[in-house]
Parts: structure tokens; sequence; C-alpha cells
């Protein structure tokens, strides 16, 4: 591992922030070196501290020390990500005999410098017991890798020499606070600590030397395993093949999803490389890899054993689906008598968590992983690529090592995090995944926004690259790049069609909800329409309606978990206009095809409705393709300006209204949300046309 420390660098951060301490300020600076390196902290994971003499608002001088706050990522933490507590008072608490974690959390609240800071680390007790300016501490991989591993202390001296100190695994908290104090003063002759099966903490009293003491252990052990994996006789290695992932992962997701109590569906991560391929081909890969975490903080977001599925000896997919649904009843089996084992045995009443799995190691395939959340399903699988590799690491020297699963219990059934079940606002479409056809366009626009606040994460197709592209930035923008993803796809094309349904699959796992929406228009009255274009509009607004129900039907009917089909149809079905008519019949025709799907469907409990919408003009900057191709005519025909048509259309309805894209968003939600048993249905969107009444 690379030392990166840089004096200059170094600088450059106390200049940064003339207002703190300088000693904070290097704090930051090589917090951020450690929390760039992956192979030292995940997520969120690790934590540092430094303690400084200040001046308060009385003008008194005090000692603080500042530890890393919770929600913070080492990588890109700022000064305030760093709350600051009093020291002295602190230090008392060493008097307790004991001391709970709520209580902990409130002492640390009662004794902030800064009453809006973040909860301090669960560790801050570590770093303020020992007496160093500056502790480092992570869940280094290659440290785990050597703790993980049956009697390893002798392993670890030798390899790291003896002025390390020792501790088994202990709960986070008071408990590990002591116990650490207590090992330092017996020997303060040590710069570092290392906690079997949960990592490493050096310390000093200048930045520099901390974080390169870190880095000084965490290369011996890297060298170590390295010089072990080189020397060592390769693992045999069976062919596999990779299973079909149009087939797998709807299948996968709406296993996860399917014995659901609460109806969540999960977002599923794809993670392939040819080291994950290759570990998972290896002849022991079941036993190596299907085995507890490396430290016990990954349980929250991975569960503490991956789903191991092989699909070697299945040839057809009811083979693969009796697999999938075999293996998730087993591992829930396994869960349920995990969680009340733990529960007699630890005297507690705790509320059950979702038994399902969190990582799926798919041999020929590579990691599956499922998360609530687009990134909780990345982040799990950031941890299991690591886990994967320093499990493969660690078989070159000796057996896996995982930690006692009461140990396991304490952390995945903590009470604090108990206490934040059921509470936080989770939104509407949370975990659905939803395509959108004809995303580069102002409906689109409203669309997409809707669905993305509603927290569904939404794919945008559209032929047209450069209007994709636009509508896709600018909902990214608003709602983060991982929400938001584009496909150049031609509904009119079933191999486009396919290609691209292919690739929503291998990214998101599924699909829950269809919009289609891709419609183009044309103004000719019937005697002067040219065949060939009356055909063109026919296969976008009619034959890409079908294309896309055609190939969305397989992925409903492997996950199922039933969805949603919300056709953009349009007020002309029920209310046609003259020199409209290639425009009119084709949606008239999509809309007729969306009630045989909703006939069709509905076994799968798929609904599906139609929206009609009128005189959308534009939405944010995007223009609609519609009124790109009608507008001018209209204008032309009632001398008007687009202002002047606007009020027109306005003026037309009911409600003298205008109506909007984000309005055809709230009813796109409104379906998708399973508000009301409803499909086959049509619901205007057009402020009130007597003559586009449905009927
Ligand atoms: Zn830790």
């Amino acid at each position: 591992m690379k030392n990166r420390y840089d004096s200059n660098q170094a600088q450059r951060s106390i200049n940064a922030y003339p207002d703190q301490p300088e000693a904070l300020s290097l704090r930051v600076y090589t917090s951020r070196l450690i929390g760039s390196e992956a192979d030292l902290v995940l997520h969120g994971g690790g934590n540092t501290s430094v303690k400084c003499r200040v001046t308060d608002i009385l003008g008194e001088e005090k000692d603080i020390i500042y530890v890393k706050g919770s929600g913070w990522d080492l990588g890109s933490i700022e000064p305030q990500g760093f709350p600051g507590l009093d020291l002295a008072y602190l230090r008392k608490l060493r008097r307790l005999g004991s001391l709970t974690d709520e209580e902990m959390v409130n002492q640390f609240r009662t004794h902030l410098v800064n009453a809006s800071s973040p909860n301090p680390s669960i560790e801050t007790l570590v770093h303020a017991f020992l007496p160093h300016t500056f502790i480092d501490h992570t869940h280094a991989d290659a440290i785990v890798t050597l703790t993980n591993t049956p009697d390893c202390e002798p392993l670890l001296k030798k390899v790291l020499g003896d002025r390390i100190g020792i501790l088994p695994f202990i709960m986070p908290g008071f408990p590990l606070a002591l116990a650490v104090a207590d090992l330092y003063e017996k020997n303060p002759a040590m710069d570092c600590i290392i906690l079997l099966n949960h990592g490493i903490f050096t310390f000093a009293d200048e930045a520099k030397t901390a974080y390169e003491l870190m880095i000084d252990y965490v290369s011996r052990a890297e060298n170590f395993l390295a010089e072990k994996t080189r020397t060592k006789n390769p693992v045999a290695a069976l062919g596999t093949a990779c299973p079909d992932t149009d087939i797998i992962l709807p299948l996968i997701r709406g296993a996860m999803s399917l014995a659901d109590k609460n109806g969540q569906t999960f977002h599923l991560h794809l993670r392939q490389n040819e080291k994950i391929l290759a570990a998972l081909g290896r002849a022991d890969a079941r036993e190596l890899l299907v085995s507890g975490v490396l430290t016990p903080d990954h349980v929250i977001r991975t569960k503490n054993y991956p789903l191991w599925l092989d699909f070697t000896h299945d040839g057809n997919e009811q083979q693969m689906t009796r697999r999938i649904a075999d293996e998730f009843a087993a591992y829930g089996e396994r869960y349920d008598a995990y969680f009340h084992r733990q529960l007699a045995a630890q005297k507690v009443v705790r509320t059950k968590l979702d038994p399902k799995p969190r990582v799926m190691l798919v041999r020929g395939l590579g990691l599956v992983t499922a998360g609530e959340t687009r990134q909780a399903a990345i982040i799990a699988a950031d941890i299991a690529e690591h886990t994967m590799a320093a499990k493969v690491a660690g078989a070159a020297v000796a057996p896996y090592r995982e930690l006692e699963e009461s140990s396991i219990f304490a952390m995945e059934y903590w009470s604090l995090e108990q206490a934040k079940l059921g509470k936080g606002h989770k939104p509407l479409l949370a975990g659905r995944i939803a395509l959108v056809t004809g995303g580069g366009g102002a409906i689109a626009c409203g669309i997409g926004r809707k669905l993305l606040a509603a927290g569904a994460r939404v794919f945008l197709s559209d032929i047209n690259q450069e209007r994709l592209a636009q509508v896709r930035d600018m909902l990214a923008g608003q709602f983060g790049s991982t929400m938001v993803s584009s496909l150049v796809m031609d509904v009119a094309d079933s191999r486009s069609v396919q290609q691209c349904f292919s690739r929503l699959i291998r990214e998101a796992g599924g699909l829950d909800i269809l919009v289609p929406n891709a419609g183009i228009a044309h103004v000719a009255k019937l005697q002067d329409l040219d065949e060939k274009i009356f055909y063109k509009v026919l296969n976008v607004n009619l034959m890409g309606v079908f294309q896309v129900i055609k190939a969305a039907t397989p992925i409903f009917t492997r996950q199922a978990t039933g969805g949603n089909i919300i056709i953009n149809s349009s007020k002309n079905v029920f209310a046609p206009g003259e020199a409209f008519g290639a425009y009119s019949a084709s949606k008239a025709g999509a809309h007729q095809l969306g009630k045989i799907a909703a006939l069709e469907l509905a076994p799968l409990k798929v609904r599906v409705n139609m929206i009609n919408a009128d005189a959308i003009f534009d939405d944010a900057g995007v223009s609609s393709g519609l009124w790109d191709v009608v507008g001018p005519d209209r204008m032309k025909a009632r001398k008007l300006d687009p202002a002047g048509l606007k009020e027109y259309y306005r003026q037309r309805n009911l409600l003298k209204t205008e109506v909007l894209a984000d309005h055809v968003g709230n009813a796109v939600v409104f379906f998708a949300a399973n508000q009301t048993p409803t499909t086959g249905a049509t619901l205007p969107v057009d402020g009130g046309i007597m003559a586009a009444f449905p009927r």
C-alpha cells in the first residue's frame, strides 16, 4: 500500500481551513488519505480522531477531542464532519463499571462543543481513552484477512512485529474502549492495536506518524499475503457457463421481493470481472466464500452470509426457477433459526429483520447484490467484492475463521440500529424500476421527475440521443445520476427493444413500471397522407407500444410481483381532429392494445391503464416532439403566436387551466403506486374536454 503523505498537500489543508485548529486541518488531510483507499475502509467504515487545546467562548482553554461523525465518509470528510467533545469529561466515564450504548450516545450529545454536530463515532471512547493526539482506525482488508484465521496471534506477531497489541473481538462501545485502554497501559511501547475479526488502530502524536504506521502495518500484511499467494499452488478451477441474465436476474429479483411482507421490491446490482469469476470458479468456492463477514459492521449491509447459486445442472428456466425458490427458502430458514437461537441465548427482545440475502454468488455470472435503494445494492457489491478478494488471499494462508454468531447478532440487532426501524419516511415508489419511452420529450420530463420524486429508479429511452441526454442530464442534476439512466432505443425495431431491455435487466435486475410514451405526429388529410409516412407513424405509435409491452411481459412473468403499464395515450382517441388521421388512428390502436394487455396481464397482477393528455407544449426548456410538428400548423390556422396558442388551449378546456407535463407525471405515479384496484381504465389529463370524456 502506497504511502501518499505529501507535506505540501498537508500544508494546503492547513491553509484551506484558517478558522480551524491546525491539528484538525491535518486530521482532515490524513483522514481523506485513508478514506481514499478502498482496501482500508469502505463506505463510511473506519474512524479517526485528534485531540486539540482550544479556547472556548469564555476565553478558557479546554481539551477537545474531534472524532469522525456518523454519516461522514473519511474520503470526503470536512472539519464539520468531526464533532468536538469535552475530552476531560469523556475520560471520567472510564470510572463507570458499565455504560449502555444509549446512555453513551446521550453522554456524547450532552458534551458536544457544537450542538448541531452529528453523533460522534460509536468508537469515540477508544479514541478518548488512548493518550495520543492522532488515532487512526480502519478495517483494512489485509489485516482482517490475517485475523480471520484460526489461532492467528503468533501469525500476527510474525508478520506485524512485536510493537502490536492484540485483542479478541469485543463489541464496539464502552467495553471495547476499556479493553483497549487497559491493554495499552500495560505496554505503552505499542504503536498499534489489532482487534480480531474487526480491524486495526494506529496512534501517534503527529498526524503523519499515525498515518504512516497504518500504511506500514497494512503493507506488511499485504506483502505477506501476496507472497503466500505467489508460492501456493493454484486451486483447481471448474469450467462454468454463464447463465442468461435476461432470465436469471428477474427470477432473483422476484424471489427477493416476493416473500417480503411489506411488498418491498429491491434494486439488483451485477458485478462481474475476471477476479470475481475466477473466485467463483474455484473448486472450493462454495466452502470458502459462503462464510461470515470480514468485520461485523458489514453485516448491516450484506447480512452475515451470501447466498450461493449454481445453475450448472439446470437445463431450463423451470429448473432455474425451482433452484432459486429452494435456495431462498433454505436461506430464510437458516436465518430464522439463527435469529431465534440468538434471541433465546441473549434473552433480548428484537424486531426481526427481513431474512433475505443481500449478496448472491452466482457461479459463472458474478456477484449479484440487492438493496432497498440502488446505493445500498452498490455498497453491498463493493463490500462483497473486497470480502471475496480477502477470503481468496487468506485461503493461501489458512482456513477462514468467521466470527461467532452471537457477536454477529449483537451487531445486526444492535439496539441503536433497532431504534431506527420503521422511522424515516419511505418514498411511495422506493425500490421500483421504471422505463419511460420517448424519454427525450417534454412529457417524459414530467413523468421522469415525478417518478424520481416518488423514489423510483428511472430509465429513459429515446431514438434521439441528443434530446435524451438533455432530459437525462436535467433529471440527474436534480435527483442524482445513480437514479436516472438513459437507453438509446428505437421502439419500432424489435431488435433494438430487445437489446435495451437486456441492458436494463443487467443494470437494474428487472422492471416494475413501463410507460410507453414514445410517439410521433404528422399533419395531413387522408387524401394527402403518404403511405410510407403513415406506416412510420404506425410503427412508432402503435407497433412501438406493442414491442415494449411484449418485451416487458417475460420480465413481469419471471418476477411474479405484479407491475404497471401506463400508456401515454391521447385525447385524440376519443376526440379526433381532421388532418390528424395517422396520429389519431395509431394512438387509438395503441389504446386498444392497452385494454387487451389489461385483460391478458391481469393474472400476473400487472395493471394496464391509459392517460389521455392534451396540449402539453414544453417542460423546463424541452419541447414536445408532437407540438414541434403540430404547433406551426395550428398557429397559422388560428393566426396565433406561441403564447397565444397556449392561451387558446387553456381557454378551450372546462377548467380553463394549462396542462403541464408534471400533471401527467402525477397521474403516472398514481397508477404506479397501486392506489386503487384499477386496470383497463383511461384517465384524462386535459383540463376537461367534453368531447374527449372517456366512454
Ligand atoms: Zn471499527
